[in-house]
């Protein structure tokens, strides 16, 4: 669930640079700013487009060459991110018109690698940032000469309910990251020091500064929206708790309040909806939630009709047709001849319009919901492509994350109704079921959302070091969750890298933000198209007043601050996890009913 735009982070290219340092040694002026911004403009475009099919050919044929020639792509383009942001820098002081600064501001800080000036660390860096993916990305499990991608071991995560085949699945998939462990640390070093040379503290700092306030603040507001959502999560986990300990007994489960991390039917335990059987509401209480992958499956959906039925939902709200290019060049299969990176991305190559994603989708809910997700980085792409090629991302990233989960939310037994996968919406008297199945889904999510970063945070700044890279993340791992290792924390093992966004590099609290402005964002188009009903019940398909608002909004892309872009749709500047207690207040009422016997708390 990435979005492959933050090339423009990761690259910047000499070649085109007609602003040597020189120019500007002495005062620089407003006609020099402008005249740095149409350059930066120009071959950003060009090189961008560029740098994108390498990355989508890499990333479609895993080899020794096209990580090579990804390497070298990104060298490029780290270096010409990295000059364009120190030549940003030298026009701090000058009074700009407001636009201007704008762009340079974001210069200086959308970057998520900030290479080292020299040649030849950054190409060091580069060298490594790919090994890393590839090394994820082509990651097995094998036993004798019988060997399980990553695909197959989650198959076995998500249906098995055997704990010793679990733990050996889960423990397989984490004997890749092991030799990740010493170049991920170099990458650390390396990538500090470019952070420092852009007058970062550390790269967490660099990051932590994209969201158009201090780092502090936006460290601070975080913690403000986990607060308000921690009381609800903490009672998901007591009920969760409890019905596994039923099934599983005493002497897995153990009895320090935490859950153990191999049971909860997901890979890195992040969501929880696989295992919903074990943990669902009784009969009586449960009323008809809505198993999308029989109900794929029972009309005949194959992974193309998954997508044409994602891609009519944002057309029902106003939003023009998928070009006919993402038909043809996008991956939705896995092909069986060559190593590919399955986790599902989206892409715009162009800048414009050359949309795709790719993918390896399985006709089941989880691949549809995702589907719904990396169309919304599509549309919003394509949305704001007429702004400056600056301006051509997200309002922040979690904005970017949460667009098609907003849609996705809008996935209502209605909804299945009027598109035929369901004869008739059930009534909405007792909704317990579908509710805890989203919860399972996305309010599980919210303290994993967090503490990735944390733990990011904390490597950049020395804070976590190499010797307790392990050790850390369990930490917050049992902290922010009360989920804990199931096996005995070795510094042997590097967990971290066994989830795709460690290698890879990618920010994480963009998901986090995104599980909080989606619901945000629902309540707000909810209300807009004029909805009456319980919260989770609303559907927004077809709504062309919910989708001129969101339209507006995704136009704007990046060119003003996110609170501007906030305020289109929910006509508040503050972002608000009170949306996510309104939407799941009856399952609340009912968890703590279920745990007010039960020792709750980790
Ligand atoms: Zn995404």
């Amino acid at each position: 669930m990435v979005i492959m735009k933050n090339i423009r982070l990761k690259s910047l290219v000499l070649s085109g640079m007609l602003l040597s340092s020189q120019l500007y040694a002495k005062k620089p002026s407003v006609k020099e700013a402008e005249a740095f911004l149409q350059t930066v403009e120009k071959t950003l475009v060009k090189e961008m487009e560029y740098s994108a099919k390498i990355a989508w050919v890499q990333s479609n044929f895993i080899t020794q060459d096209t990580i090579w020639l990804g390497a070298k792509n990104n060298e490029k383009m780290s270096a010409l991110g990295v000059e364009y942001a120190l030549q940003a820098a030298k026009f701090d002081k000058v009074k700009l018109p407001k636009d201007m600064r704008r762009k340079l501001n974001l210069l200086k800080s959308s970057l998520t690698i900030a290479a080292p000036t020299d040649e030849k660390k950054n190409a060091q860096l580069a060298q490594i940032s790919s090994e890393l993916e590839a090394m994820y990305g082509t990651g097995k499990f094998c036993e004798k000469d019988q060997c399980k991608t990553l695909n197959d071991l989650e198959e076995i995560m998500t249906k098995s309910r055997d704990e010793k085949e679990l733990l050996k699945t889960w423990k397989g998939w984490r004997t890749i990251s092991p030799p990740m462990r010493a170049k991920y640390s170099t990458m650390v070093k390396l990538a500090n020091e470019g952070a420092r040379n852009l007058g970062f503290k550390d790269t967490g700092a660099m990051w932590r500064s994209q969201y158009d306030m201090t780092a502090d603040e936006f460290a601070q507001e975080l913690d403000k929206q986990y607060q308000q959502v921690k009381p609800l999560y903490e009672a998901l986990q007591c009920h969760v708790r409890a019905k596994l300990t039923e099934h599983y007994g005493k002497q897995v489960m153990g009895d320090d309040g935490m859950i153990p991390a191999h049971l909860l039917g997901n890979m890195w335990a992040q969501s929880w909806t696989n295992v919903y059987d074990l943990v669902k509401p009784p009969k009586a209480v449960e009323g008809s939630p809505i198993d999308v992958t029989k109900l794929l499956a029972k009309a005949k959906y194959d992974p193309i009709k998954m997508v044409k039925t994602g891609e009519a939902f944002f057309t029902s709200l106003g939003l023009p047709a998928l070009p006919e290019t993402f038909w043809q060049r996008s991956l939705f299969t896995k092909p069986k001849d060559r190593e590919v990176v399955c986790h599902a991305s989206a892409w715009d190559l162009d800048n414009i319009d050359d949309l795709r994603i790719k993918m390896c989708i399985k006709v089941d809910e989880e691949d549809f919901v995702t589907i719904h997700h990396e169309l919304g980085h599509n549309f919003y792409q394509r949305a704001y492509k007429d702004q400056s090629i600056i301006y051509r991302t997200g309002a922040n990233d979690g904005f970017h994350e949460a667009i098609g989960d907003t849609i996705a939310l809008s996935i209502t037994p209605e909804y299945l109704a009027k598109i035929g996968l369901l004869d008739k919406a059930p009534k909405s008297t007792s909704d317990l079921g579908m509710l805890m199945k989203m919860a399972l889904e996305r309010v599980a999510f919210l303290p994993f959302g967090l503490m990735i970063d944390q733990w990011r945070w904390k490597v950049y700044s020395g804070e976590i070091s190499q010797e307790e890279y392990n050790k850390g993340w369990w930490q917050l791992r049992n902290k922010y969750q009360g989920v804990k290792s199931p096996v005995a924390i070795t510094e042997a093992n590097f967990d971290p890298g066994a989830k795709y966004h460690i290698s890879a590099g990618v920010p994480y609290t963009r998901y986090f933000l995104a599980h909080i402005l989606e619901f945000q964002f629902h309540r707000e188009l909810c209300k807009a198209a004029g909805n009456k009903g319980p919260l989770h019940r609303c559907s927004i398909y077809g709504n062309k007043k919910a989708g001129a608002k969101l339209t507006k909004m995704l136009e704007m892309g990046a060119s003003a601050p996110w609170q501007d872009a906030l305020e289109v749709v929910a006509n508040s500047r503050q972002m608000d996890a009170s949306a996510v207690i309104d939407y799941f207040a009856p399952l609340k009422t009912w968890l703590d009913e279920q745990n007010k016997d039960r020792d709750c708390g980790w």
